[in-house]
């Protein structure tokens, strides 16, 4: 009955307010959250904190990154808002990477650390910017697992259920003083924001190691422990060092096969937490995934909109990197039995 005190209790009691500082804690010895720099967390996931950060970050108009499915999707929700000029959006076919480029009216800019759609992972750095401009980081699935300087961005943000894995549907964002005052100041300009949607409110509870509404709980705890797991094991170096050894493997692998290509063309843009493997066409991925399946070996998937002949391939932290192997051998064995 570990933890039995912490289920069933309410968010504002002591055993999940300590649960929640342990996460903030936790979350900003890991990804060396610069002096002034706070963990704020709320409910939603990744996608309802693209709506917090249109409604409370941009002020008139942002910049996107967009070269996947979830950059993509972002550049679209501030495109939307009908209280901001029309986003500019800077696109690359899905496998490469697109490029924050400096511009001078633009106050926000926003880019995915690593797109999960693609398995392109980009560096985190900030563009050359007109001065009080805020960088914005979707490191939904890099967060945790890819190197970063937090200094290079001022909204580090991400969900749970990838890299940390634990469970979905919150959202945890690393913050700049200046994003904070950014919140601040757009959200007292008389724009309507929900309080749901509020990221100063999302700030003051965060500060009181709470959220605004009723948190999934055993999520936290999920999240706490693998927070706690990777620290134990040697941090953030540890953690992108064990996901670049899997990644060595599967790209290595792909390589050495006349039927399988690396979908990233260029070795620095491959992502070291999920990997995307071309088949060629008389390889029906289909068929080697239900092949699979069938012996209990899951979701090597291509992203469903991709629409691609491809493997994708997790790697998070709490993948072994043997395990990578393995699959592999499997692979080889699906694809010679064909
Ligand atoms: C998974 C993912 C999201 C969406 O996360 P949710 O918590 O499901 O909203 C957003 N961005 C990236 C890069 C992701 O990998």
């Amino acid at each position: 009955m570990a933890n039995a005190h912490v289920l069933g209790t309410s968010h504002r009691r002591p055993p999940v307010k300590d649960l929640v500082r342990r996460i903030r804690e936790g979350v900003a010895e890991l990804l060396g959250a610069p002096d002034g720099y706070e963990v704020a967390l709320g409910n939603g996931g990744s996608t309802a904190f693209w709506d917090v950060a249109t409604l409370c970050l941009v002020e008139r108009r942002a910049q996107h990154a967009a070269f996947g499915e979830f950059g993509g999707k972002f550049a679209a929700a501030t495109s939307r808002a009908p209280f901001l000029e029309p986003s500019q959006v800077i696109t690359a076919e899905p496998g490469t990477v697109a490029y924050l480029e400096p511009a001078d009216d633009v106050d926000t800019y926003a880019t995915p650390h690593n797109e999960t759609s693609t398995g392109a992972m980009a560096p985190v750095t900030r563009p050359a910017r007109p001065e009080g401009a805020v960088v914005l980081t979707d490191a939904t699935s890099g967060a945790g697992a890819l190197p970063v300087d937090l200094h290079q961005t001022d909204v580090y943000y991400f969900a749970p259920q990838k890299a940390f894995a634990a469970d979905g549907g919150l959202w945890l964002a690393v913050l700049s003083p200046a994003a904070v005052e950014r919140a601040e100041r757009v959200e007292a300009s008389g724009r309507w924001v929900p309080e749901f949607l509020s990221l100063t409110t999302a700030v003051a509870n965060s500060r009181q190691d709470q959220t605004l509404n009723t948190p999934a709980v055993a999520t936290l705890l999920l999240l706490a422990d693998q927070v706690e797991w990777l620290l134990a094991q040697g941090g953030l170096e540890w953690s992108a060092k064990r996901c670049a050894t899997s990644a060595e493997t599967l790209y290595t692998w792909a390589a050495q096969r006349a039927w399988a290509t690396p979908f990233v063309a260029d070795p620095r843009e491959r992502s070291t937490v999920v990997g995307t493997i071309d088949l060629a066409d008389e390889v029906s991925v289909d068929r080697v995934v239900a092949e699979l399946g069938a012996n209990g070996v899951h979701d090597v998937f291509a992203y469903r909109k991709l629409g691609r002949n491809q493997l994708r391939v997790g790697m998070y932290p709490a993948v072994e990197p043997d395990d990578v192997a393995a699959l592999t051998a499997c692979v080889d064995y699906v694809v010679d039995h064909l």
